[in-house]
C-alpha cells in the first residue's frame, strides 16, 4: 500500500493537492476536517462536539478524532493506499496511527509537507472564505489561533515521521501544477 501523510498548516493546500494524488495513485483521500464538516452538516452528536472546538480554531479531542479515523479506514477493504490529509496532527495522534495501521498489517510510507510561510498563509486562507463559507476562515483573530496551535501542537509531528525516515518538505510556494509536479516525483522516488 501506499500510505501518505500530507501534511502542513491551514491554507497550505492539502485539499487542493490530495485531490491530485487520489487520482494519480488511485488511493483514498481521508481528511479530518472534510469528515468533522460533514457531520456538522448532518447534525450528529460528532458533528455537534467538533463544531464547539472548530469555530474556536482549536483542536478537537484526540480520543474523539482518533475513534473516527479508524472507524474511516475500516470502511474500506483492499484500498491501493490513503492520504491522510488533516490527521495526525499530534504526536498522539501518529502514534496511535502507527498502532492501528500496524493492526491492519500496514503503515504509512511517507509524510509530505508542504511549507509556507505565516503571512501567505493568511492571505490564502481570507480569501478562502469568500467562496468556503467557513467560519473558521472568515475571521483573522480565529486564523491567528489556528496557526498559534499548528505551531505548538502539529508542526512536531514533522519530527515523529523525520525520526522513522519519512519526511520530505515540500515547497508549497508556486502554481498549483508546480507543486503537484514537487509531489509526484518525490512519491516516485520513494515509491
Ligand atoms: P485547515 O487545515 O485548513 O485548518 P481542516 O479542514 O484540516 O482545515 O481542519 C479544520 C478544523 O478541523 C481544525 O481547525 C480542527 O478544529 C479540526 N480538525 C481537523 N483535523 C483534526 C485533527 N486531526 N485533530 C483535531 N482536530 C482536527
Amino acid at each position: 500500500m501506499l500510505n501518505v501523510v500530507l501534511f502542513g498548516p491551514p491554507g497550505a493546500g492539502k485539499g487542493t493537492q490530495s485531490e491530485r494524488l487520489i487520482e494519480k495513485y488511485d488511493l483514498v483521500h481521508l481528511s479530518t476536517g472534510d469528515i468533522f464538516r460533514s457531520n456538522i452538516k448532518g447534525e450528529t452528536e460528532l458533528g455537534k462536539l467538533a463544531k464547539s472546538y472548530m469555530d474556536k480554531g482549536q483542536l478537537v479531542p484526540d480520543s474523539v478524532t482518533i475513534d473516527m479515523l479508524r472507524s474511516e479506514v475500516l470502511k474500506y477493504s483492499n484500498p491501493k493506499g490513503f492520504i491522510f490529509d488533516g490527521f495526525p496532527r499530534t504526536n498522539a495522534q501518529a502514534n496511535a496511527l502507527d498502532e492501528f495501521l500496524s493492526t491492519q498489517n500496514t503503515a504509512i510510507t511517507l509524510m509530505l509537507a508542504l511549507e509556507v510561510e505565516e503571512e501567505e498563509l493568511k492571505t490564502r486562507l481570507l480569501k478562502r472564505a469568500e467562496v468556503s463559507g467557513r467560519a473558521d476562515d472568515a475571521d483573522p483573530a480565529i486564523i491567528e489561533n489556528r496557526i498559534r496551535v499548528y505551531n505548538n501542537e502539529t508542526a512536531p509531528v514533522k519530527d515523529y515521521y523525520l525520526q522513522q525516515g519519512k519526511f520530505i518538505s515540500i515547497d508549497g510556494i508556486g502554481s498549483i501544477d508546480d507543486i503537484t509536479t514537487r509531489l509526484f516525483s518525490a512519491i516516485d522516488s520513494r515509491n
